[in-house]
């Protein structure tokens, strides 16, 4: 069912598409300034394993090739938001952001941004930028996904709830419950080495090689030397928290900048004025924070296009992955989706199927980068 009613969406895109309704879109939402989203680029299979995080370097080079063709002016955000304010934003302005920092933003982006000469925003989160690990929790999720295993013995890992499985059956709900347990039980250890030892000790459990997902990087952040190459590249660096959270309590709030800043900016020799919530989790309580810390920005992961009245600590963007397809991506640049979202919301009225087809976007959608 849920296959047929994207189908439909798809081909009442291409309609609109053909009858010249994205260009009328676009046209009418010229003035306001379109904010790309982007996590992971892939290195091997991470895009298959987790596609709202991560997309292929096929399918990046695309949409900047359709930025390019289609006139779009791609700006640095920070520019684009004070010229925006300004009344002085070119029509079809683009900004590029790209969210956590993985290694994959040096060893993919970093190229085919600077094919097309586009400038982009990097929001850095430094625990694992500081550590150089995986990604804790994102590492015990792609072992369980990548295990070739059917049945396996957990047993004597001393992980609590997991001691007496000795055969079990290893199939997807398991194994995210798996997940779910080791990550409880990682998150109480004392240190990363700890994590570390054992992540490499469960896959050892599942037929998993830990040494060749970190020698990889495929689940680790960039390192200083190539945050300073990518800053050298026209990237500009924004905050994202020291341990991805931003937690409601004013005081841990700040605290989370300041070690952010304390991890990346004597890196980068500038200071950081842009943000964008961790896991786009945000509320109005935090805004004195973000006020205090100097942030002149703050993006969130809902979908929309920013006009100049919008508030500058809640600019939405549009979020592109693996589960974008092209005519997709299209509809949401034109300005097609905004428009739909624009009468839904003013209407309150959900009866034409083909609204619908801004809830099935995967801009609602936060990927998380837990730590
Ligand atoms: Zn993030």
């Amino acid at each position: 069912m849920q296959v047929i009613r994207k189908g439909l969406i798809l081909a009442a895109f291409w309609l609109c598409k053909l009858l010249g309704v994205f260009d009328l879109a676009r046209r009418l939402t010229r003035s306001r300034l379109r904010v790309l989203c982007y996590h992971g680029f892939a290195l091997d299979d991470e895009a298959r394993f987790r596609e709202s995080l991560f997309i292929s370097r096929e399918r990046f080079e695309r949409r900047m090739r359709y930025l390019r063709n289609s006139g779009f002016r791609v700006l640095p955000l920070d520019e684009a938001h004070r010229r925006l304010r300004a009344g002085t934003l070119p029509h079809d302005a683009v900004a590029i952001t790209i969210d956590d920092g993985f290694h994959s933003t040096h060893a993919v982006a970093k190229d085919i941004l600077a094919r097309h000469r586009f400038p982009a925003t990097l929001y850095l989160t430094s625990y694992y930028f500081q550590k150089g690990t995986p990604v804790f929790q994102l590492a015990v999720d792609y072992i369980c996904w990548k295990s070739p295993r059917s049945t396996v013995d957990l047993s004597g890992l001393g992980i609590a709830g997991l001691d007496g499985a000795t055969a079990i059956a290893f199939g997807d709900d398991v194994r995210r419950e798996v997940s779910r347990i080791v990550h409880a039980h990682g998150s109480a250890l004392p240190d990363e080495a700890a994590r570390v030892a054992l992540s490499r000790r469960l896959a050892g459990r599942l037929g998993v090689d830990y040494d060749a997902i970190a020698q990889s990087r495929i689940l680790s952040l960039v390192s200083p030397r190539e945050l300073q190459e990518l800053q050298a590249s026209g990237m500009r660096i924004g905050l994202h928290t020291h341990r991805h959270r931003l937690p409601e309590s004013q005081a841990e709030a700040l605290r989370e900048l300041a070690d952010n800043r304390a991890a990346v900016e004597p890196v980068i020799g500038r200071r950081m004025t842009d943000f964008c919530y961790p896991s786009g989790v945000w509320s109005a309580g935090h805004r004195p924070a973000l006020r205090r810390a100097g942030v002149e920005t703050a993006t969130t992961c809902e979908s929309g296009l920013v006009d100049r009245h919008r508030d500058p600590y809640l600019l939405p963007r549009i979020l592109d992955d693996s589960r974008v397809s092209m005519i997709e991506f299209e509809a949401e640049l034109s300005g097609f989706c905004e428009v739909l979202r624009s009468v839904r919301a003013r209407t309150h009225r959900n009866a034409v199927a083909l609204w619908h087809a801004c809830e099935s976007l995967p801009g609602c959608v936060a990927p998380a980068l837990s730590i």
